[in-house]
Order: C-alpha cells, then structure tokens, then sequence
C-alpha cells in the first residue's frame, strides 16, 4: 500500500510539474500582458497606476523555461489530494458562520454576472468585454467552485496564509478642504496583514493560480467629493482601481482581467488581497474591517468609491447582513441620514454594481516608491 501512495505521489508530482510548464496566470500577469499586446483591455481608473514601460518583470513567453513536447491528458487524480490543499489553507468567517445572510456553501459564482449593456441588481456593469483569452486560473484545479449548479464554496476555498513577507508599514491620511476629501495611502495595510507573497514559494496554490506578485508600497492620491451627488443615469465601471478601503488599500471591482468572479477563482491571501504585480488590492471587503458599528447597529464606512460616495460594512440597520436583494442596481441604498451610500456583501459584485454618482477622472498619477526591476521572481 505505501508503495502504491508512493507510486502515485511520483506520478502526481511529475503532472504538476509538467502543468507547471503552461502559460495561464492571474489577473496580475494578464495585466502585465495587457501592456504588451493591444487586444487587452487597459485598467483604468481615477488613479493613474504608474508606468511600468520597459520594466515587464513577468511574461508567458520565458524563453528559459522548457515547453512540454508531450501533451498528458489527466484522467485519473485523486481528488482528496485537491481537498487536502482546501483544508490546509481554508479560513475561518464571522459573516459566514452564523445563518443571516447568504449560504457561504452555496454562493453565486458571479461569472454570467458581468453586463456591459445596462446596470442590472446583483450584477457588475463593467466598461470592459469578457475576455476569455485573458490568462486566468487553472479552472481544472477550482475545487471548491461547482460549474453545474454555478456556486462556490467559501469553506473550501484555500487562501495563502501570513507568514514571513513583510513590505513595511503602511499609511494612510484623509482630510477634507473645501468640500474635498483627500486621501494618501502606500497601498500597504494600515493594520499590517498581508500574506506571505510572493505565493510561488506555495507550490500547491501556485498549481492553481500563477500570479507571482509581490506587493511593494506605492503612493497613491484620491480627491472625492465630500458632498457627492446621483448622476442622471448610473455608469459603468473599469479595470483598476474603484476607491480605495480605510485600510489604505485600493479597492478592484469583483472581476480578473477575464472578467470572471475574481473573489471565487482567484487564490486570495487568508486576509482578503493579492497583488497585481506590486499592486496590492481587494476586490471584496475583508471582514475584519467591519469591527466598527452605528447605535443602531448599521456598520461604519469601510471606504470611498471613486465617485465620492462612502461603502460600508456587511450590516445595514439592525445589524442585519446586507444581500444583494437589499440594494439597488448600483449596489447601494439611501437611508435615513447616512445618504447614498454602498454596502459590502459576501455575493457578488461584492462592493459595487456600478458608480450612482460620476466617478472622478483620471488626474491624479502615482509614484512607485521602488524601482522594482528584477525582483519578481520568473516562474514559468
Ligand atoms: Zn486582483
Ligand atoms: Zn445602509
């Protein structure tokens, strides 16, 4: 018998490395990718990310990996082999424990979510096209997402854990002058909890996603209206930036580079980011931010869209999980003395639909506080 287990780890690790020959990545590398080919979509947002031109530190054409001369189809692998990684890395949830609120088993997979036609409830109106030749996860490895019934499983999601990576301190200031808000930030948590990029260094979540980012702090800028107002009709929203979280970290819509539910494919660290090449950024709200609340036990703002207005926590009054059946197209609502406002949820779009107010242009334009050349490691 431990001959056989023997035997079949040999094989086993044979396939992985031979899958880990293949081309697919994350959002990180396809936005990479997206500077080098014109078919991709550019991110854009209010918040100009700096220009890497001549510093692509990661592609899918490195000469100095061997391509596999032979294909292996997998038809036989122990699928316990798959659960162990999901249990390894699974991670623990208040929103998810109690039963208020979405069944965190059997959440929506947000990918036939994205429209581009009109804003709709519960779904993301995105300025980009699907783009299914993206570079994305390896979605034989998503485990824990059901293709048939079009749900994924929060439990049995495997998220890198914390460990020695340490990219310094982050900070974070807001003022208001002259009914603008003025927010700096380097990117970097303010509470300090960040995962232990770069993930290649965990070859069984590297299997599964390939970003091989590493966040590095960058100054970032943000000037909002302290007094935002509704726009005519809603718009839709761009790759790249959507605000920025109280936790100094800026915000991404709930989708990859291929316009798929980046919350349920993308590994993720156990504290809600992952990089983008130095970019580190949340596409949905990490709970913990959510530890501050009303009288009447409506969260606090959690952040700032780039249309001014604030997002909030999980609860709305009562203290009550907000879904998606509780907001409106744009994935907010208007109540009492708070104004419009967003609410976190643990469905997809997670944070928003689409901006209620007119999200700021594009003026503002960041610094990369390190050159960053050669430090991101090649993996395939
Ligand atoms: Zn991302
Ligand atoms: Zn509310």
């Amino acid at each position: 018998m431990r001959s056989y287990i023997g035997l079949l780890c040999l094989v086993f690790s044979f396939l992985l490395a031979c899958a880990s020959a293949d081309s697919s990545s994350s959002d990180a590398v396809a936005q990479v990718l997206a500077r080098a080919g014109p078919a991709e979509p550019q991110p854009s947002s209010s918040v100009v990310e700096s220009s890497q031109s001549g510093t692509i530190a990661y592609q899918d054409s490195n000469p100095q990996v061997p391509v596999p001369t032979a294909s292996i189809v997998v038809t036989d692998v122990n699928p316990t082999l798959f659960t162990s990684v999901s249990q390894k890395y699974s991670i623990t949830s208040m929103i998810c424990a109690d039963a208020i609120g979405p069944d965190c088993s059997k959440l929506r997979l947000g990918d036939e979510f994205l429209t581009t036609i009109t804003p709709a409830k519960g779904y993301l109106y995105s300025c980009n096209e699907k783009n299914p030749s993206a570079p994305g996860v390896i979605v034989s490895k998503l485990t824990w997402v059901n293709f048939l019934s079009n749900t994924w499983d929060f439990f049995k999601k495997p998220w890198l854990p914390s460990g020695a990576f340490d990219p310094g301190k982050g900070e974070y200031s807001e003022n208001t002058l002259n009914s603008t808000r003025n927010i700096v930030t380097n990117n970097l948590p303010l509470d300090g909890n960040i995962g232990d990029w770069p993930m290649t260094n965990y070859h069984d979540l590297t299997m599964i996603d390939r970003n091989p980012g590493v966040p590095e702090p960058r100054n970032m800028a943000f000037a909002y209206s302290v007094t935002p107002t509704e726009a005519v009709s809603p718009s839709c929203v761009s790759l790249g930036a959507i605000g920025v979280s109280t936790n100094g970290v800026i915000l991404y819509n709930a989708v990859d580079a291929r316009g798929e539910d980046a919350v349920a494919r993308e590994i993720l660290d156990e504290f809600g980011g992952h990089p983008s090449q130095i970019t580190y950024h949340y596409h949905f709200i990490p709970e913990r931010f959510d530890d501050v609340f009303l009288e009447d036990g409506h969260s606090s703002i959690v952040g700032y869209i780039n249309d001014g207005f604030p997002i909030y926590g999980y609860q709305g009054v009562g203290g009550i999980e907000m879904t998606n059946a509780d907001l409106d197209i744009c994935h907010g609502h208007d109540h009492e003395s708070l104004g419009y406002h967003y609410h976190a949820t643990i469905e997809y779009p997670y944070t928003i639909g689409c901006y209620k107010g007119e999200p700021v242009a594009r003026s503002q334009r960041n610094t990369v506080l390190r050159e960053r050349q050669g430090r991101l490691p090649r993996t395939n």
